[in-house]
């Protein structure tokens, strides 16, 4: 049910800082040594009971493997069938309650992130997804206090939304929840992208199963956890950790699928969808399908950019989060004319890039998310050493002793259509492409028709005509567009986030856009005073 009581206006969280003497710092550091401490026992939670199938998978810190910070029960077929059940009974009482009710839980969770359970949801990013603390605090902390806070005024506006009436006439709409349970896969790369992918359809009065990623399981729990602190009822979201592909060969055949609500990689969403579409005839209606997916994020140099404005993009496009963010700049194409200055300048930058443990705050790097990773990003590595036409212009070691460590990586190829630049390596490589300045027309086309991909991609200019041409050019190239600065750093309610082509469904995570896609609405019309005669008057007699 709903009604359009007033919402607070959200504001973005504000990014705490974390410079030695905060507060924040003491704080953070304290909860990074009890966590590391510990070693957490994770259920599988269905119907808000805790089941305990036994089967375990450790959760450990990628900058040091060794340590175990959660074991995890995996869900074997009696949770499935359990997370499920839950879903599908708590449905009809959840979506009875008033909106303002169902936001009430999601606005308090909001709250307690941002204060009491800020520290322990970014020391368990840092220490199981191996952020800094910097990189925690904008996903963790405030994406999800962003998502959520976002989320509830946007789905006001969804409620608010109303036909018009004739005479005599009250015309509603009735934005109901889907019917069935949504199913939320969630990636390891950020604790915010968990948090919201299963909480934007239960805002909307649906029922979720929330199968997390492994190596993001620490994290996502505590935030599950939260939610049932903030008055999340039992049944509302499931939490179902366990064989990604048992699970999903298990939800995509269930009969009351209302939908799926992924962010992952291209192949698994192809795979998912494929599933879908070969079930179809056992399901209560058509699924849908919300996939946020991969990409191969392009900054493009024209003549007249800022070099230094360029170089630090750069690095921190492709570097920060060790080049794990769907949006991080992995290719970029640099005229020949300022390559060696923007040379220069960023391997002195990356001279002075730090890489270790992400609770050495000096630190700006942290390791690869698990092994993995580690060989699929080190094999790219051997690759280009081997081949000719790449260079190595910095970095390009690896070292997996103590954790999945990647050395910072700018490679240079001579071929622009060479695998560097069109498949998603997904870790810390930069490959740039040298173009000849007078080639900055042929090269718009490069950009746009490398890769398959279309999520995020930059243009640093300060010729407005050339910056003109570029928009146009590459209108289809990516779903967020960014002028003379990083195509990383999407924030909630500013820059709504996703991209089209193999990117993706492009349905804006943290938007109307987003929500708009958990409802099925109802047309109600109500005539105050029906015709009692089925005559319409021209047939009366002359
Ligand atoms: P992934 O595809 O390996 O895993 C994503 C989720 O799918 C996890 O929960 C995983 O357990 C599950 N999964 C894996 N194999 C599966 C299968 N066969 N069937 C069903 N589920 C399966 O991706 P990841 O490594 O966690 O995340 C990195 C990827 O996510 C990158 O490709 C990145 O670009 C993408 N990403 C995209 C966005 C975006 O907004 N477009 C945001 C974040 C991440």
């Amino acid at each position: 049910m709903s009604s359009t009581p007033n919402i607070p206006i959200p504001r973005n969280e504000p990014v705490l800082g974390y410079a030695p003497g905060a507060p924040e710092r003491e704080t953070l550091k304290a909860a990074l040594a009890l966590m590391s401490a510990e070693q957490l026992e994770i259920p599988v939670v269905a119907g808000g009971r805790e089941l305990r199938s036994g089967t375990l998978v450790d959760v450990v810190s990628p900058h040091a493997h060794q340590r175990v910070l959660a074991r995890v029960h995996q869900a074997d077929a009696g949770g499935i069938r359990a997370a499920v059940d839950a879903a599908v009974a708590a449905q009809r009482e959840w979506a009875s309650w008033r909106f303002e009710d169902r936001a009430a839980v999601f606005l308090k969770a909001a709250e307690l992130l941002a204060s009491s359970h800020r520290a322990i949801l970014n020391a368990a990013t840092m220490l199981g997804q191996s952020k800094t603390a910097f990189q925690a605090e904008i996903d963790s902390a405030c994406e999800l206090i962003d998502f959520l806070r976002f989320n509830v005024a946007y789905a006001e506006q969804i409620y608010r939304e109303q036909p018009g009436s004739s005479p005599g006439v009250w015309n509603r709409m009735d934005h109901r929840p889907l019917e069935g349970f949504v199913y939320a896969i969630t990636p390891f790369n950020f604790t915010a992208i968990g948090g919201n992918l299963p909480t934007a359809p239960a805002l909307m009065g649906n029922t979720v199963v929330w199968k997390p990623a492994a190596t993001a399981a620490l994290s996502n729990y505590h935030f599950f956890r939260l939610l049932e602190e903030a008055g999340l009822p039992p049944g509302v979201i499931n939490f179902l950790p366990g064989n990604a592909v048992d699970i999903s060969d298990a939800l995509l055949a269930e009969r009351m699928l209302a939908g799926i609500h992924f962010t992952g990689s291209t192949p698994v969403f192809h795979s998912l969808w494929k599933t879908v579409g070969g079930n179809l005839d056992r399901y209560h209606g058509y699924p849908r399908l919300v996939g946020e997916t991969g990409g191969k994020d392009f900054v493009l140099a024209h003549a007249s950019a800022d070099v230094d404005a360029l170089a630090a993009g750069l690095v921190r496009g492709a570097f920060e989060y060790q080049g794990q963010k769907c949006s991080a700049a992995s290719r970029a194409y640099i005229p020949d004319s300022i390559w060696p200055a923007v040379m220069q300048r960023m391997t002195d930058m990356m001279a002075t890039i730090r890489v270790g443990d992400v609770a050495d705050f000096r630190n700006f790097m942290g390791a690869v998310i698990d092994a993995r990773a580690f060989r699929k990003i080190s094999g790219y590595l051997e690759r280009a050493r081997q081949d000719a036409g790449v260079s190595i212009v910095a970095g390009g070691g690896a070292d997996d002793s103590e954790g999945w460590f990647i050395e910072p990586t700018l490679l240079q190829v001579e071929d622009p259509r060479y695998r560097l630049m069109c498949e998603e390596i997904f870790g810390p490589v930069l490959t740039v492409y040298v173009y000849p300045e007078r080639r900055w027309a042929e090269t718009l086309t490069l950009v746009d028709e490398t890769s398959p991909y279309a999520l995020t991609g930059a243009v640093f200019a300060q010729d407005r005509a050339a910056l003109v041409e570029a928009d146009r050019a590459l209108r289809n190239a990516a779903g967020n567009y960014y002028v003379n600065d990083k195509p990383t750093g999407a924030v909630v309610g500013q820059q709504p986030f996703g991209g089209a082509r193999a990117s993706g469904t492009n349905d804006k995570a943290g938007s109307i856009l987003n929500l708009l896609r958990w409802v099925s609405p109802r047309s109600i019309k109500e005539t105050f005073a029906p015709p009692k005669d089925y005559r319409y008057p021209f047939m009366g007699a002359e």
